[in-house]
């Protein structure tokens, strides 16, 4: 057996030391005041201390509430992202392990590389989006032009008319997509405002109403005041998707309600139809980018598959999660859980 790992006075303090240093990641013991017990070699660079028992306190060096939350937290499997206190072009991430009653290991790892290498995959795909947009513009104008033109000959309509749907389609797909881009990029909103979520709700509801296929019934309850602190466009997206889809997987007896109400935990904005529902299978599934269950209707029925994604996205800026309910031929209901932080009281 490496004696390394059995029981004696020789595997000392010394050699586990040593041990730690040799490795690529960065640790760090802290005890219950936050304070640097130890640190390797890593850690003790990324950080700049010159001393591995530097006494420190942690928290100065990743001075945000989401580090101070994620501290006092004991689940070994969540990790945070952090930017390095000396250079803000390099990202760590961060994973607390419990040592003891009161200590903590706080390991670092460099994930640089990895970032920049997704950055440079997304800022193509939204590179070459954004380079397609004008093109398919020019294009989608003249076929337009083309419906519309009365001297067409007969035999030309239809495939004029295919033409113009997938035109549109095209412009649906790459909208939803330099929307998703955007999202990507900036994963907290950078201007807050108030936003009164019942006046979205209640705007949906009137466009809904005056669709081609309205539903039978909209009900709307809120029950607390709906005031809250976010991003206008990002919250009218997330109400306009959900309730889209609610109306797209709805048959003719289409029953849409939209339910808010305020507890300890946040305030929760419900939106349930009586549509074709969902396997319990798909569930966790149906947030990532052109996940359709059925691919045929979704496109059919006018639907990118980036809807979700968008939901998501723009769901996560605002610290906020998605809750999916569902069962086949019963209907759906997708629940937006904002945290405390974002509700305003109105006096
Ligand atoms: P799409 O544009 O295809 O609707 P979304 O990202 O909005 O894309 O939704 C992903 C998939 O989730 C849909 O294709 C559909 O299969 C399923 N889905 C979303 N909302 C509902 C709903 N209210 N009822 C049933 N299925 C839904």
């Amino acid at each position: 057996m490496n004696s390394f790992f059995s029981r004696g006075p020789k595997y000392s303090e010394e050699s586990i030391k040593e041990s730690l240093n040799a490795l690529r990641d960065g640790v760090i013991l802290i005890d219950k005041n936050n304070k640097i017990i130890w640190s390797n070699e890593n850690a003790s660079k990324w950080l700049n201390l010159n001393d591995p028992f530097s006494q420190e306190n942690i928290r100065a060096y990743f001075p945000t509430s989401e580090f101070d939350e994620f501290l006092s937290q004991s689940d070994q499997n969540s990790s945070l992202e952090a930017i390095s206190p000396l250079n803000k072009s390099i990202f760590f991430s961060l994973q607390i392990i419990p040592l003891g009653e009161t200590e903590k290991i706080l390991v670092m790892r460099d994930i640089t590389k990895p970032i920049r290498l997704e950055k440079v995959r997304t800022d193509f795909a939204a590179n070459a989006s954004h380079e397609l947009r004008s093109p398919l513009t020019v294009i989608a104008g003249y076929i337009e032009l083309m419906v519309e033109d009365e001297s067409i000959p007969n035999n030309w309509k239809k495939p004029i008319e295919d033409l113009a749907k997938q035109s549109e389609r095209m412009k649906s797909v790459l909208s939803d997509l330099l929307v998703l881009f955007q999202l990507e990029s900036e994963s907290r909103i950078t201007d807050e405002e108030i936003v009164d979520l019942q006046a979205i709700v209640m705007g949906v509801r009137k466009d809904c109403m005056l669709a081609k296929k309205p539903p039978k019934e909209f009900k709307v309850d809120f029950k607390d005041s709906a005031v809250i602190l976010g991003d206008e466009v990002k919250i009218q997206s997330i109400v306009n998707n959900i309730v889209e889809n609610a109306l797209r997987y709805c048959d003719k007896d289409g029953e849409i309600s939209v339910n808010w109400f305020i507890d300890k935990a946040g305030g929760h904005l419900s939106i349930k139809d009586n549509g074709i529902g969902m396997e319990e299978k798909h569930l966790n599934r149906i947030t990532e980018r052109f996940y359709r269950i059925d691919k045929g209707r979704s496109r059919k029925l006018g639907g990118t598959g980036l809807g979700l994604a968008i939901v998501k996205y723009a769901l996560q800026a605002h610290e906020a999660t998605l809750e999916i309910k569902s069962e086949l031929e019963i209907g759906s209901e997708f629940i937006c859980h904002f945290p405390v932080s974002r509700i305003q009281v109105e006096q």
